[in-house]
């Protein structure tokens, strides 16, 4: 690895002291400052080299510092950064024909992020049926579902605790139990327009569905006229295996929503619709000053390429499957282990008692994981991770188990 970082005493105390001088505090605190990525790689400010397997919360799936995006991005920037959608931009369209090629999804629009992407589909929902003479303006999403922080997101959002505070949300959205076609079922009035789903939920915990479930969603969904909204935020761009997730389960939606991993690390959010349902949509209607502006469009156009190269997913998904099989093996014979779950790199381990110490020390052990509630921790490391990073990770994982005594 080349790519040391010389330790300058007393920087994290400095980056710390400045954060809780200047920073709001929605994030609390925290213990390290990273500076520099390369792979699967990453390095704090203090010199401590650190093994990634969260990847910015499924950001960096191709790993830090890619060369075929930091040579676009390096390319575009030297180019031209930003101009508007007053006009036709090149990289943009590219893409869009590169994202048309490989998914469902006939019409894209651009945004900047996972929240925006979700307002983007909830608004075309409503309009669809409003412009068809036919206004069914509900919106029926799942419970643990996480679907982003502006109002319409955050309502759409099935966890009170994101609530608290925020009244009065967004009217018309309900919540129904996740994985549970019979709820849904009832949920679906005549007034409901659309259902809003995470193929596997992220934050909510990373709970998977039966895969017979999608089959009777897409179905009911068809025989109710409503509008299927799948948020591929977290699951899309070969996180779970497949380049989206729903093509594991055979079946496609009428709206996909992606963000997270689209520009490997560059801001960016799109929503992908068929020919049909992107008529909802008129000029004037919806917009964005930055969305796939020629800067975040040329890193999404090489992330994708190299996404899609040969072999790529198929290095994932085994290493999804490897990963998963070495913790199953831990929980064999750690009590505190109440089950492990995921799909493809979107791994999470349930335990008995909430994590937050436990990622505490795998972190002050070198390993970079996260949680997904308060009692699961969850791995999402780059797709290009290797068997051997996947030992270090559960060899560390281990030792901290131990060192807890749990
Ligand atoms: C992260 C995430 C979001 C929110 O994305 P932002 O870019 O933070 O707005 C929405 N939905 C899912 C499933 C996510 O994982």
């Amino acid at each position: 690895m080349s790519a040391a970082v010389e330790a300058a005493p007393g920087a994290t105390e400095r980056i710390k002291a400045l954060n809780d001088q200047y920073i709001i505090n929605t994030y609390g605190a925290r213990k390290i400052a990273l500076v520099r990525g390369e792979g699967t790689h990453l390095w704090g400010v203090d010199g401590r080299e650190y093994l990634d397997l969260f990847a910015g919360i499924a950001v960096c799936n191709l790993g830090h510092c890619h060369p075929a995006v930091t040579e676009a991005i390096r390319e575009q920037a030297g180019k031209l950064l930003h101009v508007s959608n007053l006009y036709y931009i090149e990289p943009q369209v590219e893409l869009a024909e590169l994202l048309a090629q490989v998914c469902f999804a006939d019409r894209w629009f651009f945004c900047n992020s996972g929240a925006e992407a979700n307002e983007a589909a909830l608004k075309l929902a409503r309009r669809y049926w409003d412009q068809k003479g036919t206004p069914k303006p509900l919106v029926v999403a799942a419970e643990q579902s996480f679907h982003g922080r502006t109002f319409g997101a955050l309502t759409a959002t099935g966890q009170p605790k994101y609530h608290q505070g925020f009244a009065p949300l967004l009217p018309g959205i309900s919540h129904i139990p996740y994985n549970d076609i019979a709820a849904l079922e009832a949920a679906l009035t005549p007034e409901v327009g659309a259902v809003l789903l995470e193929p596997l939920q992220g934050e909510g915990g990373v709970r998977v569905p039966e895969t017979a479930y999608w089959r009777q969603v897409r179905d009911l969904c068809d025989r109710r006229g409503v509008l299927l909204i799948l948020n591929e935020v977290q699951t899309g761009l070969g996180r779970t295996g497949p380049l989206f997730a729903h093509q594991g389960y055979g079946i496609t939606p009428d709206i996909m929503t992606l963000a997270k991993g689209l520009a490997n690390g560059v801001p960016m959010g799109a929503l992908g619709c068929t020919e049909e349902v992107a008529s909802g949509f008129a000029p004037g209607t919806h917009a964005s000053t930055f969305g796939g502006n020629p800067l975040s469009s040329a890193a999404a156009l090489a992330t994708l390429k190299a996404l899609t190269a040969p072999g790529f997913l198929e290095h994932a998904a085994a290493m999804g499957e490897y990963f998963r099989e070495r913790l199953r093996g831990l929980a064999s014979r750690f009590e505190c282990i109440v089950e492990v779950r995921g799909r493809g790199l979107m791994i999470g381990i349930e335990f008995r008692e909430p994590v937050a110490p436990l990622i505490e020390r795998m972190i002050a052990a070198g390993i970079i994981c996260g949680p997904a509630g308060p009692n699961v921790l969850r791995f999402l490391p780059p797709l290009i991770v290797e068997e051997h990073e996947v030992d270090q990770g559960v060899a560390v994982l281990e030792q901290c188990l131990g060192d807890l005594e749990w």
